[in-house]
């Protein structure tokens, strides 16, 4: 089985540019522009140098050995939370901000939903003095204060969507407007591994660094760099690709994806996207998404903005269908008592997404000795609010 992309831009049976004829001239010039720039000498010393001095890289592989006591196994954490802006979001902003600064582009656009994306976006734009535009629904700058605050103290300028449901597909469609209104100037800059090709295979490369770091970091403190197991939450999926990316030819590695099932898969609030979804096209690729019969998007729900998604990237798509990767769905609660166990066992306040991914560790059985990896894909300064309520 193969897991990287083709050159038609499919993972398996999902992927592809499924794209208005006016987006066309955009993608293709990305397209045939990516890989060339992204991979040049000069373009990695860029930005390895950003993420060693401005994001914080290497982030640590921390040995959790509280955790590990409890589930009877040996569990490293990778801490994308120590990053920059508090999550992995900026590791794929810093390399699209540097490949459209090298494609001659001088306004960059994004849509986010909760608002995590949008201020990596205006971070990296006011580190590279240029102009960012991020749309957002108009329920979510409202659910999402804090975030459309950074935006604008980063210099960014926040545009709402008020069409349909005011939520992140509508900002979708705005950016799109957008993009086919300004071809030549503007930038799109797309913050998971979803969207039309190249999009998921760019992002999943960026990302990369994550499991590129795991690797030797294993090395050093195990004596190899394989670990047993690799957990990781799944939104879009862009943090899962990343620490499962130099894994994914090691059948040896069993890779986990967390997905949220919100107040339960039998309601009707949940993202638990590969339990509900079917095959279709979102946000430009054919993957698996929640719909209805006349193949309208279903609202998805979770407590964490970040998993409030209603598809998955095509990679993950694939990984799925192929059961390359196992998925696992988590609800509100247990991740709710997830973040209470890993705050009080190891100091550390997880993300909210990220605390699905260590509620994971109750659903699997290990062996003695297994070696697992648990991706924290981000900090919980965000989501205190939200703790606070459910504090007993
Ligand atoms: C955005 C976000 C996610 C979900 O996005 P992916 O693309 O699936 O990684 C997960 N964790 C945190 C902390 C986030 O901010």
């Amino acid at each position: 089985m193969n897991y990287t992309v083709n050159n038609k831009g499919f993972y398996g049976d999902f992927g592809g540019a499924f794209i208005p004829e006016m987006l066309h001239h955009n993608i293709n010039e990305l397209k045939e522009n990516y890989l060339g720039i992204i991979t040049s000498d000069s373009f990695q010393k860029e930005y390895k140098s950003l993420l060693k001095d401005y994001v914080g890289r290497p982030t640590p592989l921390f040995f959790a050995k509280n955790l590990s006591k409890k589930y009877n196994c040996t569990i490293y954490l990778k801490r994308e939370d120590l990053n920059h802006t508090g999550a992995h979001k900026i590791n794929n902003t810093i390399g699209q901000i540097l490949l459209a600064k090298k494609m001659g582009k001088t306004r960059i656009i994004a849509e986010t939903g909760a608002g995590q994306h949008g201020v990596a976006t205006a971070t990296v734009c006011a580190l590279m003095n240029l102009k960012c535009i991020v749309y957002m629904g108009e329920v979510d700058i409202e659910r999402q204060a804090p975030n459309v605050a950074r935006m604008k103290m980063l210099g960014a300028e926040v545009r709402p969507a008020s069409s349909g449901s005011k939520t992140l597909k509508d900002a979708t469609n705005e950016a799109i407007r957008d993009w086919i209104a300004n071809p030549v100037d503007t930038y799109y800059l797309i913050g998971s591994v979803v969207g039309p090709h190249p999009y998921p295979d760019m992002v999943a490369r960026f990302q990369a660094i994550i499991s590129e770091e795991m690797q030797q970091q294993l090395l050093v403190k195990t004596g190899k760099k394989n670990p047993d197991k690799i957990i990781a939450c799944v939104g879009g999926g862009s943090n899962a690709a990343g620490a499962f990316y130099h894994y994914l030819n090691t059948a040896s590695v069993q890779l986990i994806a967390v997905e949220a099932d919100g107040l339960g898969v039998h309601t009707s609030k949940s993202a638990a996207t590969t339990q509900l979804g079917s095959e279709g096209i979102i946000h430009g690729s054919k993957t698996i998404l929640m719909q209805n019969k006349e193949g309208q998007i279903t609202e998805p729900y979770s407590i964490s903005a970040g998993l409030d998604y209603p598809g998955i990237g095509p990679l993950h798509a694939h990984l799925f269908k192929s059961s390359r990767a196992q998925f696992i769905g988590v609800t509100d609660q247990e991740a709710l008592k997830a973040a209470y166990l890993i705050t009080q066992k190891e100091g550390i306040i997880p993300a909210l997404e990220s605390a699905h991914a260590i509620a994971a560790l109750e659903k699997i059985s290990f062996k003695p000795k297994e070696c697992v990896v648990v991706n924290l894909s981000g900090r919980g300064d965000k989501d205190m609010k939200t703790y606070s309520t459910y504090l007993k």
